[in-house]
């Protein structure tokens, strides 16, 4: 898969559209904990820990990418979901 190093997208920041850059990160961090990480913390203090219990499953063959995006009007960046795919590029 490839992708432009610069695109129009929206920022939260200046919540409009406008023109960001790419750069890709090693660990993608979404803004604060998702419901299900607040039930597997809940449930690991004591007793059977349910369906969190299970030995987890093999890997899968891709590794979701993880990529921050800057804007280029107020210079500051956010990370969004990262998606799967094999090979990665960033063109010009
Ligand atoms: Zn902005």
């Amino acid at each position: 898969m490839k992708k432009p190093v610069k695109f129009n997208t929206y920022c939260p920041y200046c919540r409009k559209h406008t023109e960001h850059e790419v750069e890709r990160v090693k660990k993608g961090k979404t803004t604060g904990l998702h419901w299900i990480d607040r039930q597997k913390a809940r449930r690991s203090k004591v007793g059977n820990r349910g369906k969190f219990g299970k030995v987890p499953g093999g890997d899968k063959p891709t590794k979701k990418i993880n990529m921050r995006y800057r804007c280029k009007i107020c210079g500051k960046a956010h990370l969004r979901e990262g998606y799967r795919a094999g090979k990665f590029e960033l063109t010009e």
